[in-house]
């Protein structure tokens, strides 16, 4: 029950910081001037998000919410939100954090209830995608890496709660 696991890095942390930058470049240039609202859906996502936004160079707000899927998301196909935003997202540029996209169906849904207030435009970023497992049709704005069938853990990401605070991302055997 230690900190070790049998697992492979596959992005170190120097990688995943030039990403994080190379993002956080782009989303300054994209988003000038609109004062965005970036979201992030925790609790994965909030390692990425505190990393981006130190090097965002336009002003903008942050929020978070949660949520939690009705049974698996494939079958039932529903997400409920069990923190909800504090701030009024219509009218405003909303851009959705993620920690990893695999189905897209818990997206999918999320975007589904916050276009219903009216956001003025709403883009997602995910800092890690597995498009080959994408049910949902789903359009990711930014992505940082593309990443193979393993289970990930690290950067955010957790396997029963463990593993969050790894600098670098691991795929981890079953
Ligand atoms: P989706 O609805 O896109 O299938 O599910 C996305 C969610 O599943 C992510 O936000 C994350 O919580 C979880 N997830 C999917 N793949 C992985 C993975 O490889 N590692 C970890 N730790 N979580 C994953």
């Amino acid at each position: 029950m230690g900190m070790e696991q049998k697992g492979k890095i596959i992005i170190s942390e120097e990688e995943i910081q030039g990403k994080v930058r190379e993002l956080a470049g782009q989303i300054s240039k994209d988003y000038e001037g609109l004062n965005p609202i970036i979201i992030t859906v925790l609790r994965g996502a909030v390692y990425f998000m505190v990393d981006l936004t130190r090097y965002l160079t336009i002003p903008h707000r942050i929020d978070f919410l949660a949520i939690s899927s009705y049974g698996p998301a494939a079958q039932t196909g529903g997400v409920r939100i069990t923190k909800d935003l504090d701030l009024d997202i219509h009218d405003e540029h909303v851009l959705i954090l993620e920690d990893i996209v695999d189905t897209g169906l818990t997206l999918h849904y999320l975007l589904r209830i916050l276009k219903e207030r009216g956001p003025a435009s709403i883009k997602i970023c995910t800092f890690l995608d597995r498009a080959a497992q994408r049910i949902a049709d789903l359009h990711i704005d930014y992505r940082g890496f593309e990443v193979g069938e393993a289970f990930v853990v690290g950067y955010g990401l957790d396997r029963d709660e463990k593993f969050r605070n790894l600098q670098y991302i691991m795929a981890v055997e079953e």
